[in-house]
């Protein structure tokens, strides 16, 4: 199986070193196995992500010599692409509307007893038993079913998609089953995200396809074979893993770095205040992450540097079942 990996940003806010250390490590593991890198820009929600950070970010990481091999790709481009794969999910009859705000899911989520509320936002299926998405599009369309339209009707369907679905996010069933993988560096795995997170949303109400939906259709899309980045969405895994069954498309391998936590323990982030790397001083940071990611800090030229850690990495993180693939 090739090798496809990929760093996918959301441009918040400029890299810090946790972020680095992601890019880094995503970079190494594909040239470890002579594999192909890409960077995904993850600006889905136009409301939090920014141009002038997507482009900040490729400039860190080009100072860093961390280049996509293929075309950069921007998430806020590809709606239709979510909108098409949701298409193809309706049949399932597991997507269904919900109106519930954070206070109500609160609310009822404080009334049940199987967890104390706000340790985990746990959606109680409280709009579960509405009618399948399916077939309330189908009241609203009556002669026109999904999935086999022209392009006008496609275009129809789009819009009326938006319209219907407006102030409300679109759902999926998660059944009582528990999901497992083995983490390349975690080890074996496994959640039951109905017990975690209930029904998960693959749209929200203010009209924008979730973080959950987008990775897994891109990377699907985008062919990607390893994902490796913060352990911190190791917990998102499972979720990804039952739309990746669902979809009936082979799951990826993962690997989860650990994080660059502040001196209080926290994770390192925009709200912990994370500073900011200077472009100025990516030599100097690029050594901070690799040292993070248990490799040898160098002085040498940035391209050298990138070469002898790519030899680090593949002692460290080499995937036995990549074992076909030699290194150079
Ligand atoms: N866009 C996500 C973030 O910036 C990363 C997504 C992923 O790697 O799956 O945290």
């Amino acid at each position: 199986m090739s090798y496809l990996g990929r760093f996918a940003p959301s441009p918040t806010g400029p890299l810090h070193l946790g972020s680095l250390s992601s890019a880094l490590a995503s970079w190494l593991d594909a040239k470890a196995h002579q594999g192909t890198w890409i960077i995904r820009i993850e600006d889905i929600d136009t409301t939090r992500c920014k141009p002038h950070w997507s482009q900040w970010i490729l400039n860190q990481l080009s100072a860093c010599g961390l280049q996509s091999d293929g075309p950069i790709v921007y998430q806020s481009n590809r709606t239709e692409l979510y909108f098409q794969n949701l298409v193809q999910l309706m049949p399932t009859q597991r997507l269904y509307l919900c109106g519930c705000s954070r206070l109500q899911i609160l609310q009822a989520q404080a009334r049940s007893t199987s967890k104390p509320p706000l340790s985990n936002l746990i959606y109680p299926g409280t709009c579960r038993s509405k009618a399948a998405l399916e077939r309330q599009h189908y009241t609203n369309l009556p002669q026109e079913p999904w999935g086999t339209s022209s392009q006008t009707q496609h275009a129809k369907e789009y819009f009326h998609f938006w319209k219907f679905s407006k102030d409300q996010s679109v759902r999926i069933t998660v059944p009582d089953v528990c999901y497992r993988w083995c983490d390349r560096r975690l080890g074996e795995q496994q959640q039951n995200p109905s017990h975690e997170v209930g029904d998960f949303v693959l749209k929200t109400r203010d009209n924008h396809f979730s973080y959950q939906w987008a990775v897994v259709i891109d990377d699907i899309a985008q062919g990607v074979s390893d994902v490796v980045r913060g352990e911190d969405l190791a917990d998102n895994t499972p979720r990804q893993l039952m739309l990746y069954d669902l979809l009936k498309h082979t799951r990826p391998r993962y690997l989860h770095i650990p994080l660059v936590l502040t001196q209080e323990g926290k994770k390192l982030s925009k709200q912990t205040q994370a500073p900011a790397l200077d472009p100025l001083q990516s030599s100097l940071d690029l050594n901070r992450a690799a040292l993070h990611l248990g490799l040898t800090p160098s002085n040498h030229a940035i391209p050298e540097r990138l070469l002898h850690w790519v030899q680090e990495w593949s002692a460290l993180y080499k995937d036995p079942r990549h074992s076909d693939i030699k290194i150079g």
